[in-house]
């Protein structure tokens, strides 16, 4: 008899230290659309914005969050909040700005959010890390837990600006502390396909990063939207161009893991 093999959680980090180029938002709609196919996806909110947070339906959360677990107060599961559109989230607040600061003298500091995930890992066929627009500890925190790292980049003037100190960190971080991550793919966000700049872009980031995923986010009022409603795009304008993306890019993603797994069964 075949026993069926174990399917691997998925950790993924939405890293990029440009600021807002569509990686919360990413993060909580791939989310839900994973979520809507019956996945079982927790969202990390690793940013002391808290927008993962509050786009999820938590405004002034007042449970226990993702800062009293990273210093030791409180186990990960006990920070689990069910967010509308059908995921887990570890919600954030602005104190864990003072966790860089915490951690400074603290033992293994970068491996502080792999250890307290390590107990709940297995809940969950996805677990995706919204990280702030820097390259500091909590980032370093989300690279060192995340098989993988998907870098959102919009489609604007200057987009990759920055990206080779980004890929420059990750090597690094794969040579000292996780040396199985990986860059999944490049996703360009807020496409306005009107524009000549944007068509600009997307070439310029192809020829430079030739994983960046097929889909790609177009620009649209109804994402800017949804967040102060408490909804991802997917329940908020199902049938807008970029939940449809979306639902796309859930889909593309599925393959790339699946390809990889291959992959490394091959090469085993
Ligand atoms: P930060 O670096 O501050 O964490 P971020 O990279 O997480 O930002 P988001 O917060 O996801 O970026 O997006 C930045 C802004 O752009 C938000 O107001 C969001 O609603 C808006 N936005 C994101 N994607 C789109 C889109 N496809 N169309 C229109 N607006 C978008
Ligand atoms: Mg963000």
């Amino acid at each position: 008899m075949s026993v069926p093999l174990k399917k691997e959680v998925q950790c993924i980090a939405f890293v990029n230290q440009k600021g807002g180029v569509g990686k919360t938002t990413t993060a909580v709609s791939l989310a839900a659309a994973l979520a809507q196919d019956n996945q079982r996806v927790l969202v990390i909110d690793l940013d002391p914005q808290a927008n993962a947070t509050s786009s999820s339906g938590f405004l002034n959360y007042l449970g226990p969050t993702i800062y009293e677990s990273l210093s030791g107060e409180v186990e990960l599961s006990k920070c689990v909040a069910e967010a509308e559109d059908g995921f887990a989230l570890i919600p954030s607040t602005p104190d864990l700005a003072g966790i860089e600061v915490e951690l400074v003298s603290a033992v293994a500091r970068e491996q502080r959010l792999k250890t307290t995930l390590a107990p709940i890992l297995n809940e969950y066929d996805w677990i995706f890390i919204d990280c702030p627009p820097s390259l500091g500890l909590l980032t370093v925190n989300a690279l060192t837990a995340a098989k993988g790292v998907i870098v959102p980049v919009q489609c604007e003037y200057l987009a990759l600006e920055g990206l080779s100190h980004l890929t420059e960190t990750i090597t690094l971080i794969r040579e000292h502390l996780n040396m199985e991550l990986k860059i999944i793919g490049v996703l360009l966000t807020m496409f306005d396909s009107r524009t000549r700049l944007a068509h600009q872009v997307e070439k310029d980031v192809r020829l430079h990063f030739p994983q960046t995923f097929k889909t790609v986010i177009p620009r649209s009022v109804r994402v800017g939207e949804a967040p102060s409603h408490g909804r991802s795009i997917l329940s908020y304008a199902p049938s807008s161009k970029a939940a449809i993306a979306y639902v796309d890019l859930a889909n593309e993603l599925h393959i790339c893991m699946e390809d990889d797994n291959e992959f490394r069964t091959t090469n085993e």
